[in-house]
Order: structure tokens, then C-alpha cells, then sequence
């Protein structure tokens, strides 16, 4: 970790980008955000290994800034021996950070492989390469979409922590008291490490709402409505969008977050914004 670390202990996520353009585009907001000074980058990773090696040639990428980068790493469709020379290859090229998930599998796309839930990943990589990797996972405080509960998704958040995760990053929500009470009820349960709330600054309302309906992520019926009468404006959307989520990651720090982890789909502007609105 380096001394000149930003002081709110910010990381920041990038997809791997599929163009000429798009790997521009990732090269720019990389080196503004390393600027920063961020814990971390991570990389995300397809369904089923689909971008396996498009995550690994963006981590090196990304990586070329000096920051420290984790690929994601999601489980369901994969055999161990698959995931066995995936981590061989990470350590061989000096990666010691993952964020370690089960994934969704795409409809019509194979078996659901060797491993059913996180845990077992994260019990994988614990048994296979010890304590090598800083392990994150994935909390969810307005409750996992298929879980049955919020208690039971938990319960299943704890346990996954408990098979040796060093850190958790959430889904992203837009309502703070959502965060509150998972960390609390997660530290009932014995969960210690350090969850990070994820970030998603808004800029487009379209894609926002298509993407929080499919991860359960609930957008307050005011910010909707406020979203929607802006109809195409997008430089209104950006602003109103700027303010409401540079409030909610202010109530956060202030409440305790330990940092904050920005979606950054790849632009650099709409996190510099908010982290320049906090104190
Ligand atoms: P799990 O922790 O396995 O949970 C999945 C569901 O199963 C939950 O409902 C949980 O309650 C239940 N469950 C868990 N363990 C058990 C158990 N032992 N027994 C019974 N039930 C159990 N997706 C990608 O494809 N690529 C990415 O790069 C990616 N990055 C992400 C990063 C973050 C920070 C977050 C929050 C999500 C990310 N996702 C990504 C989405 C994620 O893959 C999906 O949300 C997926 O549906 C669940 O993954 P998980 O690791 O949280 O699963």
C-alpha cells in the first residue's frame, strides 16, 4: 500500500474494454484515476470465463500505472482444473489481489460446472495457493436477487467471508441506511474484515435503470421520477446525479465506510467529481 494513498482509501472498477477505441478510452481514465492514488483497480470478468483472457491482458494494462490490480474471478461454469491454471498464471505474472465471485451463468451456456456458490471458490483458492491472494467478495445490503431472505443472504455473506476473504465489496444502492444495517447485522454474525460500500455514479438513466433491475438494486422512487423529467438532458441527469451521490458517499465515510469502491464503467470524470465533492 503506498504512503501517498489517497486519504479515502478510494479503488476504482474497469471492464475489459473489446475495441481499439474502448482500450483507449480505459488507457486515459486509468492514468487520470492513478493520479489519485487509489488502494486498487479491479478488472471484471465474464460469465463463465467468457473474457478470460480479454481480464487478464486489461489487468496488465491497468497495471502498467503502478496501482494494484485485481481481476475478478466468477466461479459457476468452471472446473477446478480450469481455475487451478488460471491462479498458476496470476501468480506467475506477479497478481496477489482477486475478487472472487460465483458469477451468472448466461442461459443456454454450458453446466453449472464444479462450484455452486462463492465460498466453495474462495475455499478453492485458500486451499490451492494459501494465503498468496487478498481475497474481496461480494456483499449485497438490499439482499442478493435470489436469495429468500436478507437474513439469509447474510448468513451465506458471512460464511463465504469466513472461507477466507480479506475484504467485501457491495452492489451498489443508493440508499445509505441499506449499508448501515448490513454491516451491522454482518458484524453480528462475526464478520470482521472491511466491507467497502460500491459506487455507482449516475449518468445515464436508461442504462442505470435496465442495470439495477437486473441486479436488484434499488433505485428511490424520487431519484427516479427526477431522472425520468429530465427526459434526454443529460447534462441535467450528470448534475442531479453528481449531487445525489456525492451526498450518499459523504453519509457513508461519515458513518464509518471504509473507503469506496466507484463503478467506473471506464470513465474517469463522473467518480473524480464526486470524490471532489467530499470532504
Ligand atoms: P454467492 O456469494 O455465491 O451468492 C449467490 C447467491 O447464492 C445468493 O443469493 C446467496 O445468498 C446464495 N448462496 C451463497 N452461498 C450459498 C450457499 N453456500 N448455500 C446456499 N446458498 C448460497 N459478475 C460477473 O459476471 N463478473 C464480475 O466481474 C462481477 N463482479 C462483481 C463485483 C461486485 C463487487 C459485485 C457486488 C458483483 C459482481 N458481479 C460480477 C455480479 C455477481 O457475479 C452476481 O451478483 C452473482 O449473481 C453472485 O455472485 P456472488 O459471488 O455474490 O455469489
Amino acid at each position: 500500500m503506498s504512503t501517498q494513498e489517497h486519504p479515502l482509501g478510494v479503488s476504482f472498477e474497469f471492464f475489459p474494454p473489446n475495441t481499439d477505441v474502448g482500450r483507449e478510452k480505459l488507457k486515459s481514465a486509468r492514468d487520470t484515476l492513478a493520479e489519485r492514488r487509489p488502494r486498487f483497480f479491479s478488472v471484471t470478468y465474464g460469465a463463465g470465463g467468457s473474457t478470460q483472457n480479454r481480464t487478464l491482458h486489461t489487468v496488465n494494462a491497468v497495471r502498467e500505472s503502478g496501482i494494484t490490480t485485481a481481476p475478478h474471478l466468477s466461479c459457476i461454469g468452471s472446473e477446478k482444473a480450469q481455475l487451478r491454471d488460471l491462479l498458476a498464471r496470476y501468480r506467475e505474472e506477479g497478481i496477489d489481489s482477486l475478487v472472487a465471485l460465483r458469477g451468472d451463468l448466461p442461459s443456454g451456456m454450458g453446466g453449472i460446472g464444479e462450484f455452486r456458490y462463492a465460498n466453495e471458490l474462495v475455499e478453492f483458492i485458500r486451499e490451492e495457493t494459501g494465503d498468496h491472494f487478498e481475497i474481496a467478495v461480494a456483499g449485497y445490503p438490499e439482499s442478493h436477487p435470489q436469495a429468500p431472505s436478507l437474513g439469509r443472504d447474510l448468513e451465506n455473506f458471512a460464511r463465504k467471508v469466513k472461507a477466507g476473504a480479506n475484504l467485501a465489496i457491495t452492489q451498489y444502492f443508493f440508499n445509505a441506511d441499506a449499508y448501515f444495517h448490513f454491516v451491522d447485522r454482518a458484524r453480528a454474525l462475526g464478520v470482521e474484515v472491511p466491507i467497502i460500500p460500491g459506487i455507482m455514479p449516475i449518468t445515464n438513466y436508461t442504462k442505470l435503470a435496465r442495470f439495477s433491475d437486473a441486479c436488484g438494486a434499488d433505485i428511490p422512487r424520487w431519484i427516479r421520477k427526477q431522472l425520468e423529467a429530465y427526459g434526454d438532458d443529460s447534462e441535467s441527469i450528470a448534475a442531479f446525479g453528481e449531487e445525489v451521490v456525492s451526498r450518499l458517499c459523504q453519509r457513508l465515510l461519515d458513518g464509518g465506510a471504509p473507503g469506496l469502491h466507484f463503478y467506473t464503467l471506464n470513465q474517469a470524470a463522473p467518480s473524480l467529481k464526486v470524490l471532489d465533492n467530499l470532504a
